[in-house]
């Protein structure tokens, strides 16, 4: 090739060159953003393989923790509505800070309570301990709800009589407690119930509007005596003849060891109480009940400072079943 005519070229090349740069010069800032964005997305595309392909434990726990905590604020928030936001919103919207999941799960409440409520059941009286807790009950001016067995002894029917006199209800808690037998079948329980109702109601005049099932609806060990589906069948046919039956959701954990102690007895009903505004607390009546009696007024002064006024257990009270018949 001759050199004038590469020298023409060059020059061309030069001035093709010039224009480009001077006519464009946003390309080249464009490319610049795009490479910085090619950048950045190859930084976010490496991020998100580390999140997503980081196999450690801990680190997943810690974004399911971070997520969690964020679902938990928006909770918060949302239950923590000032009154007249909560105004706001309507009165078609419920209040979310009275929404238990308890009375989602058990909207048997035919006569809804406004407010906080709690319901103190003791099992199994009467006992030695009944005195005790009947003069810490009317010291501190609180109902309750005594779920009796068939205690026949002249100071059980004394201890009866001052339930009733009290202002206490009354619950029928079977005759003979006894698994065995109560939990045979329907007709077991029922004949169980009925020799109860008629001992009470010929002892101190009153039938028990309420029932709890010994070792609650759900209990397991009716089923050696009247096999798996046995509470099933019992509490349907129960149910069927009209008898409300009440079980917790507030332990004590009194029952957890032969004699509980106090403080567990007092923190159990603190941790297990608080959010709800509706409590149904399982304690028990029994001579060897010792601390219960010594941890009520803890437990009561700590349920008023929360708020709850104390009742006793009604046919349409709330409710807390943990089997639906
Ligand atoms: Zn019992």
């Amino acid at each position: 090739m001759n050199k004038p005519l590469l020298w023409a070229f060059a020059v061309v090349c030069a001035g093709l060159i010039l224009c480009f740069s001077l006519f464009k010069p946003d390309k080249s800032e464009q490319r610049a953003t795009d490479s910085s964005a090619g950048l950045q997305g190859q930084s976010v595309g490496f991020q998100h393989y580390e999140t997503n392909n980081n196999v450690h434990p801990a680190a997943a726990a810690d974004t399911d923790n971070a997520n969690l905590e964020t679902v938990l604020t928006q909770l918060q928030l949302t239950t923590a509505l000032a009154p007249e936001e909560t105004a706001i919103m309507g009165p078609q919207l419920p209040d979310t800070r009275e929404l238990d999941y308890e009375q989602i799960v058990t909207p048997n409440t035919t006569s809804p309570v406004e407010g906080k409520v709690a319901y103190l059941t003791f099992d199994d009286g009467p006992s030695q301990s009944t005195p005790r807790i009947l003069q810490i009950l009317n010291e501190y001016e609180v109902k309750a709800t005594f779920f009796v067995i068939g205690k026949t002894s002249e100071e059980s029917k004394r201890q009866l009589k001052n339930i009733v006199n009290q202002g206490h209800a009354l619950g029928n808690h079977t005759f003979t407690h006894n698994y065995n037998q109560i939990y045979k079948s329907a007709e077991a329980f029922k004949a169980d119930v009925d020799r109860l109702d008629r001992f009470l109601e010929e002892t101190v005049g009153v039938k028990p509007e309420v029932l709890r099932y010994p070792g609650g609806s759900n209990n397991q060990l009716s089923w050696r005596a009247g096999g798996r589906n046995v509470m099933k069948t019992i509490t349907r046919e129960m149910s069927k003849l009209g008898i409300s039956y009440f079980d917790w959701n507030v332990s004590s954990t009194d029952a957890a060891a032969p004699v509980q102690d106090k403080q567990s007895i007092i923190d159990s009903v603190i941790s297990n109480s608080a959010g709800k505004s509706k409590i149904i607390v399982l304690m028990h009546d029994m001579d060897l009940k010792t601390t219960t009696v010594a941890a009520l007024p803890a437990v009561i002064t700590h349920l008023k400072n929360q708020g709850y006024r104390f009742d006793v257990l009604r046919k349409n009270s709330f409710t807390y079943q943990f089997l639906k018949p």
